[in-house]
Parts: C-alpha cells; structure tokens; sequence
C-alpha cells in the first residue's frame, strides 16, 4: 500500500493536518435532526465496514482485503460529507463561523496535550 499523505505541514509549529473539502448538498433540506439521524446511521455503515475486516460477524469467507478497506475508507469519507453537512446547517442556523470554531477546536487539542509542540520527524521529510 503507498502512503500518499495529502497533509501539508503548517509552517508555525509544525503541526500536520488533513484537509478536507467536502461539498455542500444542494439538492437536499438538511436540518440538525437528519444530519443527526444520517451521520449516526453512516456510523454504523463503518462500524460494520471495520467489522467485516476483522470477521466479528461469524463469516466464514476471507474477503479480500484492499475489498474492506476500500469500504471503510468510502463509510468513512460519508461520515465526514454528513459532518460537513452539519456544519452547513449550523452555520446557516446559527451564524456560526465555522473556520474560527476548526481553530477553536484546534487550540483545544493543543491545550489538553493531544498535539506535541515539537514532534519528531515520522516520515524523513523534516
Ligand atoms: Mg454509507
């Protein structure tokens, strides 16, 4: 399996992200109430997903395994796409910025430990 990584490292504390563009639907209504409902429903697609890899329901045939991972990482990107989608509306509702709120949350992580100030180098490039 390659590892093309689409991280970009950010320059002031050499902190790597993933960014993510997802679309807005614009051919849905979506309100907090269904994008609730849908992001626990694509929840439990990848739980399901994840659960073929490791055999938890029983089967006895061998899946292949660039098959499973091909359907996590499709369960995964339709958890992101309803979590985009409630940003959307939370947005539209509420006036919130969501940009400021990703900082915000970020800052958070920092605060609690969860990102080291000076990480080391994974991968060579740094
Ligand atoms: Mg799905």
């Amino acid at each position: 399996m390659t590892r093309d990584r689409q991280a970009v490292q950010v320059p002031d504390r050499g902190m790597e992200r993933k960014t993510i563009s997802l679309p807005r639907l614009t051919g849905l209504r979506p309100t907090l109430e269904s994008t609730m409902l849908k992001i626990t429903e694509e929840v439990g697609e990848l739980a399901q997903a994840i659960g073929k890899f490791r055999g938890l329901s029983g089967e006895r045939e061998v899946r292949d395994e660039a098959e499973v991972v091909r359907a996590i990482v499709t369960e995964l990107l339709d958890v992101a796409q309803t979590a985009t989608s409630m940003m959307f509306v939370i947005e539209e509702l509420y006036g919130i910025n969501m940009d400021e709120e990703i900082e915000r949350h970020v800052e958070k992580l920092r605060q609690k430990g969860y990102i080291a100030e000076n990480p080391a180098s994974t991968d060579g490039a740094g």
